[in-house]
């Protein structure tokens, strides 16, 4: 009787000891399950940093975010960055099931307007922005670094279940982008700053010796020509003394914006004062001299209206000349521009002189 009792009992604590133990693998394969998922988002959530981080500029950036981030939201999303002005929500980036888009205004989105995360999910009862045009699961994040709203991050999902699942993730998501592409903004404004001369708002002197050298070596490896055209404004001196400084920054500004117009696809600098400096690669010095004749009679017909209602007109001297095959040196083919340059002014203002044509 007593051994038929005891056999009973060890048989029940062996069942127990069975079921414990069965309990306990369970558990611990899930654990192990998490913490490899765990691993897994922090891997990708780090690399998503690492990369962008390494970013020079946003579009670069846009490159990055569609290649790493299905990694950790596979069914799509979207990221929209704020216009500069404040007025617009732009697309960025996607993948997945998200499409291109088009830009929203920060009202359309709940996430926007009340400034925290806002889901949208069949079963949810919560409302969907104006933005969303699908009925499935999408879950909207504000981008932001410090107190200043950078955009808005959207993901897909496939149900409510899965977006309630992901919701701490996609917070660290946002977090991580919000941090990373603030920095890659930053840096590129203090690049623009440190590019771009203030008043014209064209490349600055640095930049154009920065820009000159590699463009001077790309045309020698590939056996193509460069020119280089450079331009004085013609007794600039008078407008300063005559209408004072700020007309004659008015000038400088107006000329600058039609160099611009005129050169969109070469590079265009302020040279220093009253001189500008334009680059044209792919460019011999006849068809430089061609562009460069046009600009002049461009500039001749200009004319800037005064704030006081003087009508001014301006002229230009130019010279242009073109990279010898294996010239390494920039400053000598600034030095032939700028000669070919002496010379128009030389030879009364208001022309054109090629290098070229003046040695033969
Ligand atoms: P030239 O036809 O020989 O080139 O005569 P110029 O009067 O244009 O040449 P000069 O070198 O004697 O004078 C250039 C003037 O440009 C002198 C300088 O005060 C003025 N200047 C340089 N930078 C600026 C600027 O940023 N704003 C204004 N308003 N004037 C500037
Ligand atoms: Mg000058
Ligand atoms: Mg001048």
């Amino acid at each position: 009787m007593i051994a038929r009792h005891f056999n009973e009992m060890t048989a029940s604590l062996q069942r127990t000891l069975t079921e414990q133990q069965t309990l306990q693998q369970t558990l611990e394969s899930r654990v192990d399950a998490l913490v490899q998922a765990g691993t897994t988002e922090l891997f990708h959530l780090n690399h998503l940093g690492v990369f962008i981080q390494a970013c020079e500029r946003l579009s670069e950036a846009a490159d990055v975010i569609p290649q790493v981030a299905p990694a950790l939201f596979p069914f799509g999303g979207s990221v929209l960055l704020l216009t500069p002005s404040g007025n617009a929500l732009e697309p960025f980036a996607h993948w997945g099931a998200a499409g291109t888009g088009s830009a929203w205004l920060p009202d359309e989105c709940w996430a926007s307007r009340l400034g925290t995360t806002h889901a949208a999910a069949p079963g949810l009862h919560l409302p969907r922005c104006t933005h969303d045009s699908t009925s499935q699961a999408t879950l909207c994040l504000p981008l932001g670094a410090q107190s200043e709203m950078l955009g808005i991050v959207t993901l897909q999902f496939s149900d409510a279940p899965a977006l309630q699942a992901a919701q701490e993730l996609a917070q660290r998501f946002a977090d991580r982008l919000s941090l990373s592409l603030a920095n890659v903004r930053l840096q590129e404004t203090l690049r623009q700053q440190s590019v771009r001369d203030p008043l014209t708002g064209l490349y600055n002197r640095r930049y154009f010796e920065e820009i000159g050298m590699q463009e001077l070596l790309r045309a020698r490896r590939h056996q193509q020509p460069l020119s280089v055209v450079m331009l004085d404004v013609d007794h600039f001196k008078l407008f300063n003394d005559q209408y004072g400084h700020g007309v004659g920054d008015l000038v400088l500004r107006r000329l600058a914006h039609h160099l611009g117009h005129l050169f969109q696809d070469e590079i265009v600098c302020r040279y220093g004062g009253e001189e500008f400096i334009i680059l044209l690669p792919k460019c011999d010095a006849q068809a430089a001299s061609e562009r460069a004749e046009n600009l002049r009679a461009a500039v001749q017909g200009m004319t800037i209206l005064t704030p006081h209602s003087s009508r001014l007109s301006v002229t230009v001297s130019i010279g242009v000349t073109e990279s010898q095959p294996h010239e390494m040196d920039l400053a000598s083919v600034v030095r032939r521009a700028d000669q070919a340059l002496y010379r128009a002014k030389h030879l009364g203002r208001n022309q054109v002189v090629s290098s070229v044509t003046a040695a033969s």
